[in-house]
């Protein structure tokens, strides 16, 4: 394999490994024409191994001071994996923390409307303690007839709110094209469920200098979007974050299935924070709390949910925003369950 694959084999290193001996495996390593990656962590500094599998074979890996363990990577996923780096990754954005014992709380109209309704929910959510703004510019909506979103217009209005309330901005990018203009506005920049497997975004994200949130597609196993992230990782971009927010089943109840199996299966298999969206699950804001206070008991490290000054008036989706006169309360329950689990928001 060349040394821009995928890496080939994990060397731990334990705690008490001096850097000269880090340095000295890796120098032994780059000798057999490997790339090498390490990752310095509490527990274990961990070497991530990118070679000829061959040549690699016949290093006596072992036997250098301070190796703990030599193991060989099976998942097909490399960057993302817990395996290759055991302490879980915080992502900070303008002093706001989302992972470990952060917890997110991302707030905001589905849809940037008009400027009074979005600057009214971003000061609302603000003050109840949301930690990022979230809103879309660019819309993917089934319909082509239904509203697109306000697109330029809308990335002015979500600038005001941040210059406003000081909150992050989370919003979606569809297109490569908007990548400019996009990034030039957004704090995170999300990747909608429609667009977790659209692979040219995905690298073209992976370069930029954002934060990424990826939503999970409503037919997409946990591996596959696993290697979604693998994707922006790969091109140097490893400030992610996953949601889950409902896959396709046969039930009907819900307008999605919120699989919360998967967030404790995500914790373990990768080190990148895990949000859940409890508002595209639902479709109905009844059971929004219920399953954000479900999401926060499994192990998620942050939820996003849609809120709007007068729901009955949505442009989209309605039916499971909450509306702003009871988001205080909705936001002191989750605040409350995080704070019971030992974590805070962040
Ligand atoms: C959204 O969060 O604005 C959205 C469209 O969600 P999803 O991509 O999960 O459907
Ligand atoms: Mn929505």
């Amino acid at each position: 394999m060349s040394a821009d694959g995928s890496p080939e084999l994990l060397i731990v290193l334990g705690a008490q490994a001096t850097a000269a001996e880090t340095e000295n495996v890796v120098a032994r390593l780059q000798e057999a024409g490997a790339l090498a990656r390490v990752s310095p962590g509490r527990e274990a500094t961990v070497i991530a191994v990118t070679g000829d599998r061959e040549r690699l074979a016949t290093l006596p890996l072992e036997g250098y001071p301070g190796v703990e363990q030599v193991l060989p990577i099976l998942k097909p996923y490399k960057l993302v994996a817990r395996e290759l780096r055991p302490d879980p990754t915080v992502i900070e954005v303008d002093g706001r923390r989302l992972g470990d014992s952060w917890f997110g709380l991302i707030a905001g109209p589905c849809t940037v409307e008009y400027r009074g309704q979005t600057l009214e929910t971003a000061r609302a959510v603000a003050a109840a303690g949301a930690t990022m703004l979230r809103g879309g510019a660019f819309k993917p909506r089934t319909s082509p007839y239904t509203f697109q979103g306000l697109g330029s217009e809308a990335l002015a209005i979500l600038a005001e709110a941040r210059a406003e309330t000081g909150l992050p901005i989370v919003t979606e990018l569809m297109d490569p094209r908007h990548v400019e203009e996009v990034l030039a506005v957004a704090d995170v920049i999300q990747i909608g469920a429609r667009n977790m497997q659209n692979f040219l975004l995905l690298s073209e994200i992976g370069r930029a200098d954002k934060p990424v949130l990826i939503k999970r597609g409503p037919a997409a196993s946990v591996e596959e979007l696993l290697m979604a992230a693998e994707y922006v990782a790969k091109e140097g971009n490893e400030r992610i974050i996953l949601c889950e927010r409902g896959i396709k089943t046969f039930e009907r109840t819900t307008r999605y299935t919120l699989d919360l199996g998967s967030v404790a299966a995500l914790k373990h298999e990768t080190h990148l924070p895990v949000i859940v969206d409890p508002s595209h699950a639902a479709g109905r804001r009844d059971l929004v709390l219920p399953l954000a206070l479900a999401a926060a008991a499994v192990g998620a490290d942050g939820i996003i949910v849609e809120a709007h000054p007068r729901p009955e008036e949505a442009l989209c989706d309605g039916p499971q925003q909450i509306p702003l006169g009871e988001f205080a309360a909705f936001a002191g329950e989750v605040r409350a369950i995080v704070e019971l689990l030992g974590k805070q928001i962040g």
